[in-house]
């Protein structure tokens, strides 16, 4: 069964209220008929006002990140799956690269977010991805099945069933330098091949998003690749126009 691609837009933490809202009246403005899922995933404060924007069209909603604190509790700052859930998000980025570098996110925290987010009904979207020096080291694909291995060893196969992954080389995100179609198409590969080894139903359905630089320009040839299944996408998805030029080259 092919599987429904996924443009997903990270707007960290950019914009304003009506900054947002305009960019996502754009975006519901056009609904270029393309059998896709569009996810945009604007900062949290955003996120209660962005349910009434996205209201009845064909846009879905998600975080940037999550507690892996299942429930309520004293964790000021904080805020947990189930409230993201309750904001009317279906998925949540967990891992980013951002994350593991500037708030230091280990790998088992990431598996307790990943594990929190489906606690909460949410479709995790596990990045994982090399640095400059580790590709330089020829560690990526060691890298990447270290990231991806942690959930599933913490998870369960079974997990990635209603999960995302992205596949963000650090080096490419916000760079403008993008992975090649084939050096991307070769981890992409190598995330399914190591999910096949473990339950081929699985790896065959599952996601994989390409993430770091795309563009209306990149887009298409990276997305004809076979186990690039949609993107996130970082700068790019606060432009409209960007942002649905990619969304139709998904549609191959
Ligand atoms: C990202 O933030 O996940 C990302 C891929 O950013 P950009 O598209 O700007 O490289």
């Amino acid at each position: 069964m092919p599987r429904k691609r996924l443009i997903a837009g990270n707007w960290k933490m950019h914009g304003s209220v009506e900054g947002s809202r305009a960019l996502v009246a754009e975006l519901t403005g056009s609904n270029p008929s393309v059998d896709a899922q569009m996810l945009i995933c604007p900062p949290a404060p955003y996120l209660a006002a962005a349910r009434d924007w996205v209201s009845g069209s064909h846009i879905l909603l998600g975080g940037q990140n999550l507690s892996e604190h299942v429930g309520t509790g004293a964790y000021t700052g904080e805020h947990s799956g189930a409230m993201l859930e309750d904001l009317g998000c279906s998925h949540v980025i967990v891992g980013h690269s951002e994350r593991r570098s500037y708030y230091h996110e280990t790998d088992a925290l990431v598996a307790a977010k990943f594990i929190a987010a489906q606690a909460a009904g949410l479709v995790p979207i596990l990045c994982v991805g090399e640095t400059l020096a580790e590709r330089e080291a020829a560690a990526t694909q060691a890298v990447v099945a270290r990231q991806v291995g942690a959930v599933l060893d913490a998870a369960g196969v079974g997990a990635f069933a209603s999960a995302v992954i992205a596949y963000e080389p650090v080096w490419a995100i916000g760079t403008g330098k993008t992975a090649t179609p084939a050096q991307a198409q070769e981890v992409h590969a190598s995330i399914r091949a190591m999910l096949v080894e473990r339950d081929a139903t699985i790896a065959a359905s599952l996601l994989i998003l390409y993430g770091g630089s795309m563009k209306p320009a990149n887009a298409g040839e990276l997305l004809a690749m076979e186990d690039i299944d949609g993107g996130l996408i970082g700068g790019a998805s606060l432009d409209a126009a960007q942002f649905l030029d990619i969304f139709r080259a998904a549609a191959g």
